[in-house]
């Protein structure tokens, strides 16, 4: 039976930012992902929005792992010439109460380190942004846009000069703990292998859950259950009237149907949020009405023409319909009594902003657990 230091279960944003960091301390680094690349699923189905981390409570591991995330990935992006913009955002408001959501959420910044916004008028927003209605809005200057592709494929890039391995079309069976961490099975386009893994680190997205219960001796009481929450994004033809992006008040679920550009200046709307049973990325051309609603509020001049279906992504949330806010939970021996296993689940948005911070996160708890 082969050895490995770590094994990584999915390779991810999360998945491949983790491998790039422990790979620069272990020498012995193998992730596997199911598909037959990287970065597949949930990472390739998002916004591609760098946050600034305004809207978590404080203290959670969202709000200190978004900012600190934040500049480790714009420091990250510099290094590396990855295409990134720091284009800004704007939170608009419509009439009084929501102009106190945005007073409210200005203190919620400050006290997440997020002391950078600007109020901005309706008349400055006329001159600005003229094609936005809002009678007030927050400037956010540090929130970006990235090309995730990229990103993903520089640290894969970091994972092997640094001797890591990375194997695709590798599943994730099973494991069993043992004295010396666990011993894993793996399939491998249907060849079964086992593996003593020193450390497991599953980051499994959609799956994590999954994986979790595949684990002899991992407490079923400490296994949550996940929500999938799709959320679909129409493209807009043309040249987008925008050059920040515009974000409405966060609603329940989700940030709300905003309009973001990609780096090549493509503007796109969404996401929406839909919780759904199985796994389906379709987006049905029906939604149309919806977002056209949800967009005139702040873009009146909206040609519904010009707006096509374009593709899906989904969250693996731990909150329900209608639930409170959830932190990302990533769990080590303390909560579920299995050494050297360390669980992420519920990483949803801002997983990718977090990515680098939540790879330091990981690496520091498995130094305090030597
Ligand atoms: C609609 C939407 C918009 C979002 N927008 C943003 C945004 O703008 N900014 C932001 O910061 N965040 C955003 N997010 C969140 C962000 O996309 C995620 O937090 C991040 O991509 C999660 O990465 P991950 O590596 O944990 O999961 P994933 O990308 O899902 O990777 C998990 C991997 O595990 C693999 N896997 C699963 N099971 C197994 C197994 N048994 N064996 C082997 N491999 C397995 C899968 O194949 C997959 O490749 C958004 C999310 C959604 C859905």
């Amino acid at each position: 039976m082969d050895n490995v230091d770590v094994l990584i279960v999915g390779a991810g944003v999360v998945g491949l930012a983790i491998a790039a960091r422990l790979s620069q301390q272990y020498s012995n680094v193998l992730l596997v992902d199911k598909n037959s690349t990287f970065g597949e699923e949930t990472s390739s189905r998002n916004s591609e929005v760098i946050h600034a981390g305004i809207y978590y409570p404080q203290n959670s591991l969202k709000a200190k792992l978004c900012v600190r995330g934040k500049q480790l990935l714009y420091q990250y992006c510099q290094q590396r010439h990855i295409p990134h913009k720091k284009v800004g955002k704007l939170l608009v408001a419509h009439g009084k109460q929501e102009e106190s959501y945005l007073a409210e959420t200005l203190k919620q910044a400050k006290l997440n380190g997020v002391d950078d916004l600007v109020w901005q008028s309706k008349e400055q927003l006329q001159v600005s942004t003229p094609a936005l209605a809002a009678t007030a809005a927050l400037l956010s200057p540090s929130t970006g846009i990235i090309d995730v592709h990229s990103y993903m494929q520089s640290l894969l890039a970091d994972t092997e000069q640094n001797g890591a391995l990375f194997v695709a079309q590798t599943r994730f069976v099973s494991a069993t703990a043992n004295k010396s961490g666990l011993e894993v099975v793996l399939d491998s386009q249907g060849e079964t292998s086992t593996l003593q893994c020193q450390h497991v680190i599953n980051c499994a997205g959609l799956y994590a859950t999954e994986v979790a219960t595949a684990i002899k001796d991992m407490p079923i009481s400490e296994i949550p259950q996940l929500h999938y929450c799709r959320g679909h994004y129409f493209s807009y033809q043309g040249k987008s009237p925008f050059n920040q992006l515009i974000y409405p008040i966060p609603e329940a679920n989700g940030l709300g149907i905003h309009a973001s550009l990609n780096t090549a200046g493509q503007l796109k709307f969404g996401p929406d949020t839909q919780y759904i049973e199985d796994i389906d990325y379709q987006v049905a051309e029906t939604l149309k009405r919806k977002f056209v609603t949800a967009i005139s509020k702040y873009f009146p001049d909206i040609d519904s023409n010009k707006l096509i279906p374009d593709y899906a992504g989904i969250r693996p949330k731990l909150q329900g319909p209608n639930e409170g806010f959830k932190d990302f939970c990533i769990q080590t021996v303390k909560q579920h009594n299995v050494a050297g296993l360390i669980n992420l689940f519920g990483i949803d948005s801002p997983g990718l902003t977090s990515s680098l911070a939540i790879a330091e996160y990981v690496e520091h708890l498995m130094t305090n657990e030597k």
